[in-house]
């Protein structure tokens, strides 16, 4: 078998982007193609414009080549050889970063490939299920007022979810809106659901972004039992990391900023995390993902994927964590845009607050075309 052609497609809602942190306003969704009329989709959740011309970027020379030519003419079962051929072969503007999370599109496309090859759902080729479901999280925005954090705590909490997650939005108000906010979520959620918060690092006046102003805040959220705290730091201050992680029994999380398992390595032996999120559309995709839970394995870690974009992302995200010993959640994002909403014939579907896995092949999606062409952006 042999890839014949790359796309890339930007999509884009149609109402106004709002600077917030939601990713799933707009996408860029992949789809491989082969000689054997099989076709891969994968997804990058990044700045979409930027991964479309990685992908389709003319080769400059030998460690400086777009990724779409490198791929095509290969074979897509040679996974592994393939992303260090892009790895190597982009060395000269990549190893991190934007590179990483386009590659990471590609290399999920491949592994839809070979299991609609194979007949295999993905989780299958990743080692088989580790768990016949999966706990899923919702996850979304935290409002702005306490009153609006209790009302969409609860919200989810009917919804049967046993584990939520708010984050970024009201956060950004200070360190006494922080603890109101987290306050009202747990009045809303009790003492048997878990509540996750991700704190971002939106600095404000009141709390600049470092350990010793973010220890304090974090001692003070402690009565209200967090499951964990998300991204309490920037991504670089390992330091940080590892002096918060030494000072709370609440678990510290972070990652989905990080790419390769060289970046995974830094945030785990370095910043002591205790819950590493690599998100399967940006840290190299899954083949670089296995080795990122691998790692965390090795070293006592739990790995939670990152996922905030399409159903692509989230059902590429299920395959992970059903197939590691050391993953736990599936993190389930409730956002109501379109490109969350729309993209797929039908989403991963939870119930009673648990994943549906899932034994089609591949990654056991269709996409929903119709909708893909309304959203197209490609400027
Ligand atoms: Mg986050």
């Amino acid at each position: 078998m042999k890839i014949t052609k790359v796309e890339a497609i930007p999509v884009r809602q149609k109402t106004n982007i709002a600077l917030i942190n939601d990713s799933a306003q707009d996408g860029i969704i992949i789809k491989v193609y082969t000689d054997e009329g099989i076709t891969g989709y994968g997804e990058v959740d990044s700045a979409p414009w930027v991964v479309k011309s990685i992908i389709e970027s003319p080769s400059s020379h030998r460690i400086c080549q777009g990724l779409g030519e490198m791929i095509i003419g290969e074979n897509p079962f040679d996974i592994e050889a393939i992303w260090n051929k892009m790895y190597v072969g982009s060395t000269f503007y990549g190893r991190r970063g934007v590179v990483i999370h386009a590659m990471s599109g590609l290399d999920i496309a491949l592994w839809d490939i070979v299991g609609k090859a194979l007949n295999k759902p993905i989780y299958q080729l990743l080692g088989g299920a580790q768990r016949d479901k999966v706990r899923a999280y919702a996850s979304t925005l935290m409002p702005y007022t306490p009153e609006e954090a209790y009302a969409e705590t609860k919200k989810w909490v009917d919804h049967g979810y046993t584990a939520i997650k708010l984050g970024w939005g009201g956060f950004e108000q200070g360190n006494r809106e922080i603890v109101e906010l987290v306050k009202a979520s747990r009045a809303a959620a009790g003492s048997s659901v878990d509540l996750l918060f991700d704190l971002g690092f939106i600095p404000s006046d009141d709390h600049p972004i470092d350990a010793a102003s973010r220890r304090q805040l974090i001692k003070e959220l402690e009565p209200y039992q967090p499951y964990w705290i998300e991204e309490p730091l920037y991504p670089d201050d390992y330091d940080g990391y590892r002096k918060l992680a030494d000072s709370t029994h609440i678990r510290i999380a972070g990652g989905e900023n990080e790419t390769t398992f060289f970046g995974f390595r830094e945030l785990i032996e370095k910043g002591g995390v205790d819950v590493v999120q690599p998100d399967v559309t940006r840290c190299g995709g899954l083949t670089e993902a296995k080795k990122i839970a691998q790692f965390a394995q090795a070293h006592h870690v739990t790995c939670v994927p990152h996922a905030w974009s399409s159903g692509i992302v989230v059902a590429a995200s299920l395959h992970l964590v059903t197939a590691i010993p050391n993953g736990s959640l599936l993190e389930y994002c409730v956002a109501e845009t379109p490109i969350r909403q729309e993209l797929l014939q039908s989403d991963v579907s939870v119930v009673d607050g648990y994943a549906k896995i899932t034994d089609k092949p591949g990654l056991g999606i269709e996409l929903n075309e119709e909708a893909l062409e309304k959203y197209r952006c490609d400027r």
